[in-house]
């Protein structure tokens, strides 16, 4: 069984009605996609469990998806890695933006690099295909809390982190 391919499906099929916030409204899974790949070809990253949470990383956030669907599917370890990068979403969104920021020291290594690869995957995609109506201060804005919460991880995986670094210094270029 090819856990790879198996997570790639199971995430196209949840995300198959959404769309990214870009003025082209790109398929949703393009993002997911973008994480293991950035883990994968870019961060030298071969570590199954982290490249099959990445392809799930907004499952949980953004769909129906349950931990305990995650858990019989892909495993414990998978299911807890997804967990551990989901906001809680009863909570208002400065509140989630802020625990992000709290909790980023906390959580696993393997959450660690999921999350790295999410804030690149995003600082990109801002700084490429933005949301449509993004003022350049919210731009702005979104980048500089990136920052905040990759700060509080840093140590986890030295390549990822300077293409963190590279992707947040196109700041400057941004409009
Ligand atoms: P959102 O959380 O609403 O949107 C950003 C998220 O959208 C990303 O983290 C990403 O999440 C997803 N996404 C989908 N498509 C794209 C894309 N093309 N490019 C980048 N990300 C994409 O916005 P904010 O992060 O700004 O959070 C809201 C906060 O912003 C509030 O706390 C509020 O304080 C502030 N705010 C600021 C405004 C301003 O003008 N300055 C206006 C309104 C709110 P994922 O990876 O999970 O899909
Ligand atoms: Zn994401």
């Amino acid at each position: 069984m090819n856990l790879l391919i198996r997570a790639a499906a199971f995430a196209a099929e949840k995300h198959r009605n959404q769309r990214r916030k870009d003025a082209h409204a790109s398929p949703y899974i393009n993002h997911p996609i973008a994480l293991a790949n950035v883990l994968s070809n870019e961060g030298d990253v071969n570590d199954q469990v982290v490249l099959i949470a990445a392809l799930l990383h907004d499952t949980l956030e953004d769909t129906e998806t349950t931990a305990a669907e995650i858990e019989t599917q892909f495993g414990l370890e998978v299911a807890q890695i997804v967990q551990e990068v989901t906001d809680d979403k009863r909570l208002p969104k400065a509140e989630r933006k802020r625990l992000q920021i709290e909790h980023a020291a906390h959580i696993s290594p393997q959450a660690k690099l999921v999350k790295l690869a999410d804030k690149i995957a995003n600082l990109r995609d801002i700084a490429n295909s933005p949301p449509a109506d993004w003022s350049l201060e919210r731009k702005r804005e979104y980048f500089a809390w990136s920052k905040a919460v990759v700060d509080q991880l840093r140590g986890v995986h030295s390549k990822l982190e300077a293409i963190f670094d590279q992707a947040w210094s196109a700041q400057d270029q941004i409009k």
